[in-house]
C-alpha cells in the first residue's frame, strides 16, 4: 500500500519504520525544515516496550533509557505523600526526548522523509486520499496517518467534532547534568500551592525537571517568567529543587500551555486515520502521551498485518479509542488533583493521599498494560 503520514513526530516516525518493515510504501511530511524534539525528557513505559516484543527498537529504547522503579509524590516540606512503585518484572524508562526521535529515525529510510512539506488540504475518500502542499504537487495515497500533533490540520480536515481543552496550568522544562540523586530510579514530584515540581532521572547523572503553575491561558505575565522567577517562586520548596533550578541554564527553559483533547468517537475517516496527539492529546500527568501515539502505531501495524484492510481499520478504532480515551481522563482527574491551590483542600488532599494504600494507587496506572496488541 501507499502510505502517508503527516508529521515526523514520535507517533508518524514510529508508524512509518514499523509499516516500512512491512513492506508499505511509506512518505512522511513534515512540515518543519529539520525533524526537532522539541521538549527535555519523555517517559517510555512498559506498556510501549512490551508491545514491541524482539524488534530492534526495543533494544535502541533501552539503550538511552533510565530505568526507573518509584515515582514518589512529596508535598512542599519533603514530606512523602504518596507513590507508585513499577512492579518489578516491568521496564520503565526515562530518556532525553532528542535521543527517543533519533533512535526511531533510525529505522526509517532517510528518502522516506520529506522535510519543508506542510500538508494543507486532505481530499479524503472511500479509496483514495489526497494531500495537498503549501508548496509542493499535491500526491494520491492509499492511506494517510494524520500524525501531526495536538493542532492536527489532519484532524481538521476530516471533523468538526474535535476540541482542545486548557487545562488550567502552564509548565517550564529544562535539563540538567549532575544532578546528585539519592537514588537513580526514583522520580519525585513535589506539590505545593505554588506549583507542581518534577524531577526525574536520565542516564549519566542528568536530569529533566518540570514545573507546573496554574495559570490563564496565554497569561502574559507567567510566559515572561525565566529561571529568577522560578528560583524565586520556589525557594521554600525542598534541597532537590533548589538544586535543580540551580544547575539549568538560563535561556533553555521550554514552556507551554497544557491542553489536551475532547475523546474522540473514533480515530478512523474513509481513507484518513487519526495517532498519537492528532487523535488523543492528553495532559502529562501519567506520561503517556509519546508512549500512546506508539502504541497506535504498533497495534495500527500489528491489525494490517493479520486482518483485511476493513476489519484492519475497525479493530484499530476499537482498540486504541476506548482506552485512550481512559488515559486522556485520567490523566485530566490527576491534574486536576496535583494542581490544588485552595489551602484546605491541598491539607485534605495531602492528609487522603498519605492513607491511600499503594495497590490503589498501582491500580490506577495498571490498565496501561493490559491493552491488546491486535
Ligand atoms: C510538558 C510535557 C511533558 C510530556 N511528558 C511526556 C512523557 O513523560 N511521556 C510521554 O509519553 N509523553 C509526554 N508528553 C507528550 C508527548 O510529548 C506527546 O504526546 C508526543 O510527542 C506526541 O507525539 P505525536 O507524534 O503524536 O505528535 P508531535 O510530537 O506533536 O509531532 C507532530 C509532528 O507533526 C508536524 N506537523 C504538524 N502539522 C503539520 C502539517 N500540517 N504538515 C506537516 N507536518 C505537520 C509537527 O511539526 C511535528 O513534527 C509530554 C508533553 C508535554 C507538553
Amino acid at each position: 500500500m501507499k502510505i502517508a503520514i503527516v508529521g515526523a513526530g514520535i507517533g508518524g516516525l514510529t508508524a512509518a519504520a514499523l509499516l516500512h518493515e512491512q513492506g508499505h510504501e511509506v512518505k512522511v511530511f513534515e512540515k518543519n525544515p529539520q525533524i526537532k524534539a522539541i521538549g527535555a525528557g519523555i517517559g517510555i513505559g512498559n506498556n510501549v516496550l512490551e508491545k514491541l516484543e524482539n524488534h530492534d527498537l526495543a533494544k535502541g529504547i533501552k539503550n538511552v533509557g533510565q530505568l526507573v522503579r518509584e515515582l514518589e509524590i512529596r508535598d512542599h516540606k519533603d514530606t512523602l505523600l504518596s507513590g507508585i512503585q513499577f512492579k518489578k518484572n516491568t521496564v520503565n524508562l526515562t530518556m532525553k526526548r532528542q535521543d527517543l526521535i533519533e533512535v526511531i529515525q533510525s529505522y526509517v529510510p532517510d528518502d522516506a522523509i520529506y522535510l519543508d512539506h506542510l500538508v494543507t488540504q486532505v481530499d479524503n475518500g472511500d479509496l483514495k486520499v489526497t494531500l495537498h502542499f503549501s508548496a509542493q504537487e499535491s500526491e494520491t495515497f492509499d492511506l494517510c496517518l494524520g500524525a501531526d500533533g495536538l493542532h492536527s490540520e489532519v484532524r481538521n480536515q476530516v471533523t468538526k467534532d474535535a476540541k482542545v481543552q486548557y487545562q488550567g496550568y502552564t509548565v517550564f522544562r529544562g535539563m540538567v547534568e549532575d544532578m546528585p540523586f539519592k537514588a537513580d530510579q526514583v522520580a519525585t514530584e513535589y506539590w505545593g500551592r505554588k506549583g507542581r515540581v518534577g524531577i526525574v532521572p536520565l542516564l549519566n547523572n542528568q536530569a529533566y525537571w518540570f514545573i507546573a503553575i496554574n495559570a490563564k491561558e496565554r497569561d502574559l505575565t507567567v510566559q515572561s517568567y525565566g529561571k529568577p522567577h522560578l528560583q524565586a517562586r520556589f525557594n521554600h520548596y525542598p534541597e532537590q529543587v533548589r538544586a535543580v533550578l540551580d544547575k539549568q541554564s538560563e535561556t533553555d527553559i521550554l514552556h507551554h500551555d497544557m491542553y489536551d483533547l475532547k475523546p474522540l468517537k473514533t480515530f478512523v475517516y474513509q481513507r484518513t486515520i487519526l495517532l498519537g496527539d492528532a487523535a488523543h492529546a492528553t495532559t502529562p500527568n501519567m506520561g503517556q502521551g509519546a508512549g500512546q501515539a506508539m502504541e497506535d502505531a504498533i497495534v495500527l501495524s500489528q491489525c494490517l498485518a493479520s486482518y483485511d484492510f476493513q476489519q484492519a481499520l475497525e479493530r484499530y478504532d476499537k482498540l486504541r479509542v476506548k482506552h485512550t480515551a481512559k488515559v486522556i481522563k485520567r490523566s485530566r482527574r490527576i491534574g486536576k488533583i496535583a494542581q490544588m491551590r485552595n489551602g484546605l483542600m491541598v491539607g485534605a488532599r495531602n492528609t487522603i493521599a498519605k492513607r491511600i494504600p499503594l495497590f490503589m494507587l498501582n491500580r490506577q496506572v495498571n490498565f496501561l498494560y493490559k491493552s491488546k496488541l491486535k
